[in-house]
């Protein structure tokens, strides 16, 4: 099973990716969490990512692009995954569909969870409170829902006519969500 989860920041994209990962015992790929580890660890990869994190901006196509293709070469991935917080641009969509191509593959669901903007803000100020994530203060949620809108929300219209696009309303309570998720993923499964 793979599966990509879009949404904008907030709208519970990890926490959701993570229950439904271990539901299918599938590896949940997050490039937020890749990126806040090699920053963490200080690598290469992670001064390089540093600034465009904390400032709400995307991390340059070239940089994530390695960073994806290795972590699908992984063994673990080879029978599936989630990938949560990639694509965030149509550049990147595309080249997912060339990267799956020329390794056999290709995803079986888009799912796209939908908050009200209100929403959002209201639980990344608390999240920022609560896990002291430095990207989550205001200003920088700002930038990061700008940064959604102007770049990842046209992803949708990419893949817009593809039948394994589902939008989900994520303006609920979590385990709904995870529920209406198990729904949309249940008839692809065995599970
Ligand atoms: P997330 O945890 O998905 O909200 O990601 C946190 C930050 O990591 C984002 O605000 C970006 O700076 C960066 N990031 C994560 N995934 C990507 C991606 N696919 N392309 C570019 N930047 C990314």
């Amino acid at each position: 099973m793979r599966l990509i989860f879009l949404g904008p920041p907030g709208a519970g994209k990890g926490t959701q990716a993570q229950i439904v990962s271990e539901w299918l015992s599938i590896p949940h790929i997050s490039t937020g969490d890749i990126l806040r580890a090699a920053v963490k660890n200080e690598t290469e990869l992670g001064l390089k990512a540093k600034s465009y994190m904390d400032a709400g901006d995307l991390v340059p196509d070239s940089l994530i692009l390695d960073m994806i293709r290795d972590r699908l070469e992984q063994p673990d991935a080879k029978s599936g995954w989630i990938l949560d917080g990639f694509p965030r641009n149509v550049a990147q969509a595309q080249k997912l569909d060339e990267m799956l191509a020329s390794m056999g593959q290709s995803f079986d669901r888009i799912l796209s969870l939908e908050v009200p903007d209100d929403v959002l803000v209201a639980r990344l100020l608390g999240r920022g409170k609560d896990q002291g994530r430095s990207d989550d203060n205001e200003a920088v949620i700002r930038r990061r829902l700008e940064v959604f809108y102007e770049s990842t929300a046209p992803i949708l219209e990419f893949y817009g006519n593809r039948p394994e696009l589902t939008i989900v309303n994520g303006d609920a309570e979590l385990d709904a969500v995870s529920e209406k998720l198990k729904t949309a993923i249940r008839p692809l499964s065995s599970v």
